[in-house]
């Protein structure tokens, strides 16, 4: 209905190196189409521009065409000189998952820019490709006359925006725009050597100092570096990050590192902050999902058990809806709390219950010897390396918990997923993790899941069983605690509101 329509309809363009369900590698995917397409519901007029990988399935993207080809500026540094170039660029137009796109691909016979099999790793220097990209998302901006009210950019790969445009195209013709830049994760912040700058077409000399760019880490012995964040920060009108907890863990404790000192300067301070992120109900939904057998809802929840069996017997395990079914879905990266996972598929098998795990990544290793050694025809393990939506959305809703014992943690969106499918979350409590799991042991009326504190294995267990031992020892108290998980409202509804207010304060100056 209409009743969820803002009064003013503002034109944002979104500027991203990831877009689920087909450019997705994490989080940041899923939050560009979940909030694009809260904000499209809501009356705004949305545009995603997004590299056109060579490995995006084109067949996946509806009424793709082409819209224009340009020049893009570009720059390298050359024993010592500037030189100036430009890189044929084409766009497309089609729409991803009911979503406006502009798809930006540069001309393949003088780069390699986006070209290979996946979305990042490819043979490219991904350094130069995003600086580029930045550049190109601009000029393109630029030269098609769009006037946005906001440009909105995201993560390292995007943080040259804000400083190109306010230092290039503000004045050079697109001045309607204020930038926002959403952080989703501290970890990389994007360090570039002033030369290296130079791929933007514009020189690094000019952001090269402590009130702008540059990375302040360096300075004595490495004064040619900067760090991309630190001066998306300092240039965007508006800075978020994905939970309230990680950017108060940004300001007081280590989530930001060195940037601690750029996001508590004063100025910043006023323009950062932490907004949850939501999931994208029209991709996980257990009532309509395609991906999985058995469509389920808290008042009918006979198609999760069918679905838990369906799982179980496809992965050849053994077929028993009383043992508790433990399911992780992460990338295999430090982050995410490898050995805290590792311990948990012991002490899961010793208890009686099932884990499995599906992880991506290259941190793999031990997982591939642990499968083939200890779990090798395993009735109750399974571990999975690799990437696979299907898979996912299988275990999300065969699962009766899902574990997330992440070190550190932005927002998390498989825990919100998990609640979402009836699957009870154990979590380390921290970053996002902490905003949205409450220990249903704490006493509080809004608990829904188990959380723990530590980092050891002994931490872990502390949450782990317990959660073995309510499902064995009390199924009805599961069953409800199950249904009333369905039931939150983890939508984009709320959070997208909040960015929306963050918008309307940009553009009424
Ligand atoms: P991050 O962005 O750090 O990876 P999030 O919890 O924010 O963590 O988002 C992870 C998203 O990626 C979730 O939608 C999750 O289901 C998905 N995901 C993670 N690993 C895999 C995998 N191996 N296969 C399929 N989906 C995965």
């Amino acid at each position: 209905g209409s009743s969820g329509r803002d009064p003013r309809s503002l034109h944002v363009v979104h500027m991203t190196a990831e877009m689920a369900p087909i450019a997705k590698v994490g989080g940041l995917g899923d939050v560009v189409t979940g909030l694009a397409r809260a904000c499209l519901a809501r009356g705004h007029n949305v545009e995603v521009m997004l590299p056109f990988y060579e490995s995006l399935p084109e067949d996946q993207i509806e009424d793709l065409h082409h819209e224009r080809d340009f020049d893009c500026p570009k720059g390298r540094v050359w024993d010592g000189q500037m030189q100036h170039s430009s890189l044929r660029t084409s766009v497309f137009g089609g729409k991803i998952d009911g979503i406006p796109v502009l798809l930006l691909r540069p001309d393949w016979d003088t780069c390699n820019i986006f070209r290979g099999g996946r979305i990042y790793g490819g043979s490219y220097n991904e350094l130069e490709a995003y600086l580029y990209f930045s550049r190109a998302c601009l000029e393109f901006l630029r030269i098609s006359g769009r006037q946005p009210e906001v440009i909105h950019a995201h993560e390292w790969q995007l943080s040259a925006v804000p400083m190109l445009y306010w230092d290039v195209y503000h004045a050079g013709g697109l001045s309607r725009p204020r930038v926002m830049l959403t952080i989703h994760n501290m970890d990389n912040s994007g360090e570039c050597r002033q030369e290296e700058f130079a791929y933007t077409g514009i020189p690094g000399e000019a952001f090269a100092t402590v009130d702008k760019a540059l990375d302040e880490r360096t300075i004595g012995h490495n004064p040619e570096r900067l760090c991309l964040m630190k001066g998306g920060i300092i240039y965007s009108n508006a800075v978020t990050t994905v939970s309230p907890t990680y950017a108060r863990e940004a300001l007081e404790g280590g989530a930001a590192g060195w940037l601690r000192s750029t996001l508590a300067k004063p100025e910043v301070r006023g323009k950062f902050k932490g907004l949850l992120n939501g999931i994208d109900t029209a991709l996980w939904d257990p009532a309509t999902d395609p991906l999985i057998p058995a469509p389920y809802t808290p008042e009918r929840l006979e198609g999760k058990a069918l679905c838990k069996r369906y799982l179980q017997q496809g992965l050849g395990l053994d077929v028993n809806p009383d043992k508790p079914m433990i399911a992780c879905i992460t990338r295999l990266v430090p982050q995410k709390g490898i050995h805290l996972i590792r311990h948990a598929v012991y002490r899961t098998a010793q208890l009686g219950g099932q884990f499995l795990l599906l992880g991506s990544g290259h941190a793999d290793g031990n997982f591939r010897a642990m499968a083939a050694n200890d779990f090798k025809d395993s009735r109750d393990v399974r571990i999975m390396v690799m990437y696979s939506e299907q898979l996912a959305h299988l275990m999300y809703a065969a699962a009766d918990m899902v574990l997330v014992p992440s070190l550190f943690e932005p927002c998390g969106l498989t825990q919100l997923v998990a609640m979402r499918y009836g699957a009870i979350p154990i979590v380390r409590s921290t970053g996002g993790l902490a905003d949205t799991v409450t220990d249903v042991d704490a006493g509080s009326e809004d608990g829904n899941g188990y959380s723990f504190s530590g980092m050891d294995n002994a931490s872990l267990n502390t949450a782990l069983d317990r959660a073995m031992q309510t499902f064995k020892e009390n199924r009805d108290r599961w069953t409800e605690l199950s249904q009333r998980n369905m039931r939150i409202d983890w939508s984009w509804e709320k959070s997208a509101g909040s960015y929306v207010d963050i918008y309307n304060q940009l553009s009424s100056y």
